[in-house]
């Protein structure tokens, strides 16, 4: 994640990546970069559009840059209630005293200024012809049709110029920007009524392994409630991916099989969790071989190790280790960011944050490790990132007990105090 996405997430890394074979180091495991590099080398760009109306285009892709027709704002009006004059008769030092000739309220059309006369102005009425600066109501005092206030008043003072935020023919939302509130604001305050966005990216996951039952069901001996698929869900929910639930899948190569067939049916993305080892119980391997196209890597990433990419016709494949918070972890490293390229999203970073080690990391591990974290501290102290005492990729606890991960480089060793990368789940799993 840390350079693994900036890597490959550029230019040259993309297209070396394109190129390259996954290459095996350090024991047939690649590394983060390495396999990120590979998986957004495979992530196609989405193809198809529509036409979105702003209410129900939150949170979808802009598919094509847009331009503003419209200067916004079309006049120069005040930005404060108050009197708007000419500063030719306000500009000096000392007391004025102008007539005020009229009353300019929002969506009123003002007439010209004269010399020495004043306009009643509100907030965002435009600006009569002549007048260059309002006063505001609270510098000023009445008498009769007079209003009196101390110069000097410059000109431009509580003025909005005309094409202050948007000049018309400007690009005021670039492709691939993920539309938030603000930009839904912004579409509609150079009047578009919709805009053109990606197809959402239909995501089907199913989830291997005898042992696994629904919730809400009886546990019968031997067997545990299938978790991830609802952690599933819910990333792809956040992602705002069209997701399908292909059910839970026996242990056998036929039941695999066919499981990849039906959810590659539609999909764009089948994500599988589970059977992705080399036990006799685990058949995603030969499953997808049989299916489709697989390249698989081993990656040196605790947790989250086997990590499997495939194609079953027009689909992608990426299949997940079981375990729930490989699962989790394995998700956010490295099918967000495949997503996030897929849906055209033009941002697929993660960005982390230097926090100081409130833990003590003395042994070396051989693998770069993702540890569930949660920060303490304030903005004035500073933050401090605790880690769970527990981290086996099978305590979900940890995971719901923690706020994000830290970034622990293979061969590290961490004192408290020093600083370590800490990736927010509020960046990872938004
Ligand atoms: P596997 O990747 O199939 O070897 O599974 C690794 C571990 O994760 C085993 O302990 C499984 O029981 C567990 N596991 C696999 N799939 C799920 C699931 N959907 N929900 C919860 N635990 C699972
Ligand atoms: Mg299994």
């Amino acid at each position: 994640m840390t350079s693994a996405e900036e890597k490959a997430g550029g230019q040259s890394a993309m297209s070396s990546a394109a190129r390259a074979r996954p290459s095996r180091s350090r024991g047939g495991l690649v590394s983060v970069e390495q396999a990120l590099g590979f998986l957004l080398a495979r992530a196609r760009a989405p193809d198809e559009e529509e036409q979105v109306d702003l209410p129900r285009a939150r949170g979808r892709v802009l598919s094509r840059p847009q331009v503003s027709r419209i200067d916004v704002p079309r006049f120069a009006n005040s930005s404060m209630d108050g009197y708007a004059v000419r500063s030719a008769d306000a500009g000096a030092a000392g007391r004025h005293r102008l007539r005020v000739a009229q009353r300019v309220a929002a969506g009123e059309l003002p007439e010209a200024l004269g010399c020495g006369e004043a306009a009643r102005i509100f907030t965002g009425a435009p600006l009569p012809a002549g007048a260059d600066a309002v006063v505001i109501q609270e510098d000023c005092s009445r008498e009769g049709d007079m209003v009196c206030f101390d110069g000097p008043l410059l000109a431009g003072a509580n003025v909005r110029p005309r094409a202050n935020d948007i000049a018309a023919g400007e690009e005021v939302l670039a492709a691939g920007l993920r539309l938030r509130p603000q930009e839904l604001g912004l579409a509609a305050s150079v009047g578009l009524a919709s805009l053109p966005v990606y197809r959402p990216l239909r995501v089907a996951i199913f989830s291997s392994g005898d042992e696994l039952v629904a919730p809400g069901r009886p546990l019968g001996p031997g067997a545990i409630y299938n978790s991830n698929r609802y952690t599933l869900l819910g990333l792809l929910d956040a992602l705002h991916c069209e997701a399908t639930d292909i059910g839970m899948v026996a242990d056998t190569l036929e039941a695999t099989r066919s499981a990849l067939r039906s959810a590659a049916e539609g999909a764009d993305l089948v994500i599988g969790s589970g059977g992705m080892s080399v036990g006799e119980e685990d058949h995603v391997r030969a499953a997808l071989e049989q299916t489709g196209r697989l390249e698989m890597w081993k990656v040196a990433v605790k947790p989250g190790k086997p990590l499997a990419y495939g194609r079953i016709g027009d689909a992608d494949f990426i299949g997940l280790p079981g375990n729930p918070v490989s699962t989790l972890v394995g998700f956010c490293l490295f099918v967000r960011p495949f997503i996030l390229r897929r849906q055209g999203v033009n941002e697929v970073r993660t960005r982390p944050l230097r926090v100081s080690a409130g833990f003590a990391w003395p042994r070396p591990g051989g693998r770069r490790e993702y540890v569930r974290a949660r920060l303490s501290g304030d903005v004035d102290a500073g933050y401090r990132a605790e880690i769970h005492p527990r981290q086996g990729s099978d305590v979900l606890t940890s995971a719901v007990w923690a706020d994000g991960l830290v970034d622990i480089p293979a061969g590290a060793v961490v004192s408290p105090g020093d600083p370590v990368t800490y990736y927010p789940f509020s960046e990872l799993l938004a």
